[in-house]
């Protein structure tokens, strides 16, 4: 059967540019970047190429970037790596009520060590209230980490006017960018950006490779100790083929942004006008105007999604209820009920994401499959 994957949030395909560009790096340039021989200094080469790849994707300088095994290493070495850096504990950070488990739960372990974390509010479009972040920053803040986008319901913050008050305020800000870089134009330096999370499979790397970027005149300490390797800032031997393919990747994402984004748009819009003509009783979350590109969540009321997922797999749909970390649990998710969606809609939720691959004609067919499952319940 012919699977129509619509779980990009989630993870997405490795693309076949980035595999080519990858498969050399496992048998014949395999040397360790930190030998000084020939074999050494081409996988050296190929990471530091990388590294500019990722760097123009974001418009910083490519010093700034450190390697790492993904978004959850990276947004961990944000808060640990900020929080340590000396003893004093009379410390604060801002997030938000919606950030990705690898912030919130990061965020919990500081709260157990006695720091002070304040999670703000989000509106019913999944939105922070600038008012409330400005009225929330103490003497003691020292971070304000703010998702760029959500991963379930692709709202966008207003990241320039957070970065102008952290500038202000001399605090530094960090942004979980996994969603948002490769769909949307990111400019670190123009949005006053400090620290910046992002990672490989999302944007069509594989899984296990990311990146973190710092801005050079900002301090953090180091989350893995270990050898000197990303100056002396991550520890390990490098995972060569992975930072190529993230490079590779990053490359990809800025040469077609344009072409991609309008792409992901249509199709997007396309699904919700079709869900809207044909399926009553159905609702979506999360802001239409600021909005990941490829970004769907609908509730549908009366509907178990767990229940709906099943038959879409029987279909080839591979779909997503809220999201991937929270499927499994029963709990509800913490976005849909930060945006106070009511109960009715809260367990028929649906998030589709959209990809390069998707077609017209998969949208049609998701649909169908849709309407022939709430029909029958
Ligand atoms: C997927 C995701 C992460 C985690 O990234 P990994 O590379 O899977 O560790 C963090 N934040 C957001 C917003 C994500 O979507």
């Amino acid at each position: 059967m012919k699977i129509r994957y619509f779980d990009n949030a989630a993870t997405t395909k490795v693309r076949k540019e980035v595999v080519n560009k990858m498969f050399p790096y496992f048998m014949q340039e395999y040397g360790n970047p930190s030998s000084l021989y020939k074999l050494g200094r081409k996988a050296r080469a190929g990471v530091e190429e990388a590294r500019r790849n990722v760097a123009n994707l974001i418009n910083c300088d490519k010093n700034e970037i450190y390697f790492t095994s993904g978004g959850t290493e990276s947004d961990n070495t944000v808060l640990k790596g900020i929080m340590n850096l000396d003893k004093n504990k009379e410390k604060h950070i801002i997030t938000s009520k919606i950030e990705h488990p690898a912030i919130l739960n990061t965020c919990k372990t500081l709260e157990e060590k006695g720091y002070k974390v304040t999670y703000l509010n989000v509106d019913k479009d999944g939105i922070i209230n600038i008012e409330e972040l400005n009225n929330s920053i103490t003497d003691e803040t020292v971070l304000i980490s703010i998702m760029f986008a959500n991963n379930e319901i692709g709202s966008i913050q207003p990241i320039q006017q957070i970065g102008e008050i952290a500038n202000k305020k001399r605090i530094i800000f960090h942004t979980d960018a996994v969603q948002a870089c490769g769909n949307i134009d990111i400019d670190v330096k123009k949005l006053k950006i400090d620290m910046l999370s992002l990672s490989g499979h999302k944007i069509g790397a594989p899984k296990g490779i990311g990146a973190l970027y710092v801005n050079k005149n900002v301090e953090f300490k180091n989350l893995i100790d270990g050898g000197h390797q990303e100056k002396n800032k991550r520890a390990g031997t490098e995972n060569v083929p992975g930072m190529v393919g993230l490079g590779e990747a990053c490359k990809i994402a800025k040469d077609n942004m344009q072409n991609h984004i309008s792409k992901l748009k249509v199709l997007r819009d396309y699904y919700f006008e079709q869900v809207k003509n044909k399926i009553p009783d159905s609702k979506i979350n999360g802001s239409l105007q600021y909005r990941l590109p490829g970004n769907s969540n609908i509730s549908f009321k009366g509907v178990n999604a767990e229940e709906l997922l099943m038959k879409l797999d029987e279909r080839g749909i591979c779909a997503s209820a809220g999201s991937a970390c929270s499927s499994g649990s029963s709990m509800p998710s913490h976005v849909l009920t930060a945006i106070g969606l009511e109960k009715e809609y809260l367990e028929g939720t649906l998030r589709v994401t959209f990809g390069d691959d998707n077609t017209k004609e998969d949208v049609d067919y998701l649909v169908e499959s849709l309407i022939e499952f709430i029909q029958n319940t």
